[in-house]
């Protein structure tokens, strides 16, 4: 008998959970664009970017999701024939080199794999190589959502400076934004991709391109780019058709200015804080009960997994087997096993990815892992019993009475 009754929860990475709130404040009549605060609603927008990208970097808003971003970043710097070095480590990476490569540029891929982060080792030897400076950009994602890798940014910004390259560093934060720390402007980011529909809460349909001054100075040497795809009256134009290129998507921007109202209410640094202790909850889980059985984490290093996604290896037929059982038995749907293996490889359902992005709290955090655990246990599936348990000791350890009776030395 279902138990999936009642309010159903997209536990996948992306789309995410969008707040009542954002739904509201969407659920209004449609604004006059021309007369209405909208531009006053997009500018006060960037500034919350800003903080959280935690950069003073322009911003253009397109009507698009991430793909569009992807897009928007490469027609504003690359030309046909320029070269890119895309660092991939997983579908998310390779995607992006896809798109570079139907752009006309001269795209080499260095592929780090499923469950490995960029070498800084290799990176450093190839841009050795690139002794008169031919590679234009070098591209890489934060968190790559179909393997969950995050990859540590700076560290590819310190092998570009030690090797005295001058190539335009671009992140793709589309997972990671607002849930993984990123700090645009530290870790030396000249352009950064991401869009609403993750972190930011909102239902798919903004994507973001963040830009800095040099990005800005190469931008300004292209012999021509569309005005549609052109990042400077959008970042810079003062009417709402200039940061739009036509009509705004007046809903949308009601919706994202309500998430972001309630990220600055939560605070920047809780924000990522919460992410970080709902995702290390959920690695305690699948820790545990990994111990005997087919269960893995794809990410073993810690230090190497994303606070928005986790990617588990189950073996087939068992990841698709548990998905199912979730959604219909109890009403939570996981994420496929993106990228992992071919849609049409036996192997496919052997993958699943449990988004943990945006407006998630503690106790759907352990709803996931509790009707997991049900879910193996109905299934026959050999685990270790107890994951539930250790989410809760983990989430318990961290919070304000947790024991010592001093507030202030456990928080
Ligand atoms: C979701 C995602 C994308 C693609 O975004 P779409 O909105 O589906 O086009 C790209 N990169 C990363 C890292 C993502 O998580």
């Amino acid at each position: 008998m279902s138990l999936s009754q009642g309010r159903s929860y997209l536990a996948i990475p992306g789309p995410s959970v969008m707040p009542d709130a954002v739904l509201q404040a969407m659920h209004v009549a449609a604004p006059n664009i021309y007369t209405d605060d909208l531009p006053d609603v997009v500018r006060s927008m960037v500034t919350d970017l800003q903080v959280i990208a935690q950069t003073d970097a322009k911003v253009a808003m397109y009507i698009g999701n991430g793909h569009a971003a992807w897009e928007a970043a490469i027609a504003n710097v690359l030309n046909a024939g320029d070269q890119v070095l895309v660092l991939a480590t997983g579908r998310f990476g390779e995607s992006w080199a896809d798109m570079a490569v139907a752009c006309g540029c001269e795209v080499e891929v260095m592929n780090f794999g499923k469950r490995s982060t960029i070498d800084p080792d290799q990176l450093a030897a190839r841009l050795a190589q690139d002794t008169d400076h031919r590679i234009k950009a070098v591209l890489a994602v934060h968190v790559d959502t179909a393997t969950s890798i995050k990859n540590d940014i700076g560290a590819v910004r310190a092998v570009m400076d030690t090797a005295g390259h001058p190539a335009l560093l671009m992140a793709d934060c589309i997972a990671s934004f607002a849930c993984d720390d990123f700090q645009m402007d530290a870790w030396g980011v000249d352009i950064m991709v991401t869009a609403c529909q993750k972190g930011l809460m909102t239902p798919p349909g903004v994507a973001l391109v963040f830009y800095n001054e040099k990005a800005a100075g190469v931008k300004a040497t292209m012999p021509r780019i569309s005005n549609y795809w052109n990042w400077t009256p959008r970042a810079e134009g003062t009417e709402l058709w200039q940061m739009f290129c036509g009509t705004a998507p007046t809903h949308h921007l009601y919706g994202m200015r309500k998430a972001l109202d309630m990220i600055m209410e939560e605070g920047v640094a809780h924000l990522f804080e919460r992410h970080a202790r709902l995702a290390a909850a959920v690695w305690a889980a699948l820790e545990h009960w990994g111990q005997s059985g087919p269960l893995e984490m794809n990410v073993q290093d810690p230090s190497l997994r994303s606070n928005a996604v986790t990617g588990v290896r189950i073996g087939a037929p068992l990841g698709t087997q548990l998905r199912t059982w979730m959604e219909e038995e109890a009403g939570i749907t996981l994420g496929i096993g993106l990228g992992m293996a071919d849609f049409d490889d036996p192997a496919w359902h052997g993958f699943f990815r449990i988004g943990h992005m945006g407006h998630v709290n503690a106790h759907m955090v352990l709803g996931v892992l509790a009707s997991m655990e049900a879910g193996m246990t109905a299934l026959g599936i050999e685990y270790t019993p107890g994951g539930v348990s250790k989410a809760a000791a983990s989430l318990a350890a961290g919070s304000k009475s947790c024991g010592s009776g001093d507030v202030q030395s456990c928080c």
